[in-house]
């Protein structure tokens, strides 16, 4: 294997289509928010279907801090979301003096287990943000009841889940209040750095729309198109600096015509590792339910004790065989700002800390070729094989 080139843990597929409406927004003349932004938002919308509103920004953390901010969420608030997960979910807390009360996950799924959310639910208590893990949906029913039952927001982390479906319903079209999607450069679509939010929320969308440009109440680019003069605008709250810039939504337009396609091609490289891998002393991820739809955003395996290797050896062995890996996630509970602030222990997640300790994510990307997954295939065979 001297002469393979090393696999990258991740990398994006971005094609002429994509550099050639880059290059158009460059000649336009227009590269702030704009024209391709508004086009992307009324594609994203339409690929969701359902009635959603989407209101493009330059992250999911940013998104994400505009949806609690639009539920009023304040000094004192606590908001339930899973250790499992990574540490934008819980930041956006923090930015609004809210307290994040962060709560174990489901073995088999490693998404947020719903009885641990209503253990956690107190006076405080204003919403709940499940992560949908790898791409696979949490119980949106369990978690949209409680919610219910309870009287609290929901905001979906749905950085792993495009395209997902419960139920027979896209991610971003369930009853929450707010959908967030990352589009940052190893997500199932990319603009570079972005993301969407989507809501059905008249309310909430206009509230989100303010905040993301200065809490302006007309964004730069209907001040160009309007009648009423470009100079004019008001101020109506302290808001943030949160739109996506048409540079990244020309990349957006084209990779969202291609996610029908990137989705098959990541479901069968998925089949074909859960087929390869399956008499290996593994925990192959969980697949969707028949009929829904997993993003496959990760593939993430678990080393069971008979496989006899540490986690982080078998990663070392996996590069010296010039294949990349990586680790999904390094609980917050293990962070030492989260550990600190929240006063948290592993003991407290005994699932999150289990899965931690023997996961790892091996290589699945629309860019990979079959030789290339079965590279990695044969790498982990090899490893296993000398453990
Ligand atoms: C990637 C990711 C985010 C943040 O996405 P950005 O677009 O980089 O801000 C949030 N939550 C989860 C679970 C993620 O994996």
């Amino acid at each position: 294997m001297q002469n393979t080139p090393f696999l990258p843990f991740a990398l994006p597929e971005l094609g002429e289509e994509e550099i050639n409406e880059v290059v158009d927004t460059l000649r336009s003349g227009w590269v702030t928010t704009g024209p391709k932004a508004k086009q992307f938002e009324a594609d994203f919308s339409s690929f969701l279907g359902g009635d959603v509103e989407s209101i493009a920004v330059n992250s999911a953390t940013a998104g994400l801090h505009l949806a609690l901010e639009a539920i009023g969420i304040g000094p004192g608030d606590e908001v339930i979301l899973p250790s499992y997960t990574f540490t934008a979910t819980a930041e956006v807390v923090r930015y609004l003096g809210g307290t994040p009360v962060i709560v174990d996950v489901l073995e088999e799924t490693f998404n947020i287990d719903p009885a641990a959310i209503e253990a956690a639910i107190t006076e405080k208590t204003r919403a709940i943000m499940p992560v949908h893990f790898a791409g696979l949906s949490c119980d949106m029913d369990a978690i949209l009841q409680i919610a219910r039952r309870h009287g609290l927001k929901v905001v979906e982390d749905a950085a792993h889940a495009l395209p997902t479906t419960w139920k027979g319903s896209k991610i971003g079209t369930l009853e929450s209040d707010i959908t967030v999607f990352s589009f940052y450069a190893n997500k199932t679509m990319t603009t570079g750095e972005g993301g969407m939010l989507v809501t059905r929320n008249a309310e909430l969308a206009k509230r989100c729309r303010i905040m993301r440009l200065h809490g302006i109440s007309r964004d730069a680019f209907d001040r160009y198109v309007s009648k009423t003069p470009a100079w004019f605008y008001e101020i109506v709250a302290p808001g943030f600096k949160y739109n996506m810039s048409d540079v990244a939504a020309a990349m957006g337009i084209h990779q969202l015509r291609r996610l029908e396609g990137f989705q098959l091609k990541r479901q069968a490289m998925a089949e074909r590792y859960l087929e390869a891998l399956s008499d290996l002393p593994l925990v192959l991820p969980p697949v969707a339910a028949a009929g829904d739809m997993h993003a496959w955003h990760l593939f993430p395996l678990r080393l069971r004790a008979e496989a006899n290797i540490k986690r982080d050896d078998f990663i070392i062995k996996m590069a010296e065989l010039g294949i990349g890996c990586s680790v999904h996630f390094i609980p917050l509970h293990l962070q030492p700002y989260w550990r600190e602030s929240c006063a948290l222990s592993p003991e407290q997640f005994p699932v999150a800390q289990s899965l931690f300790e023997q996961e790892v994510s091996i290589p699945l990307y629309t860019k990979m070729t079959e030789a290339d997954q079965e590279r990695v295939i044969a790498a982990v065979r090899s490893v296993l094989a000398n453990a």
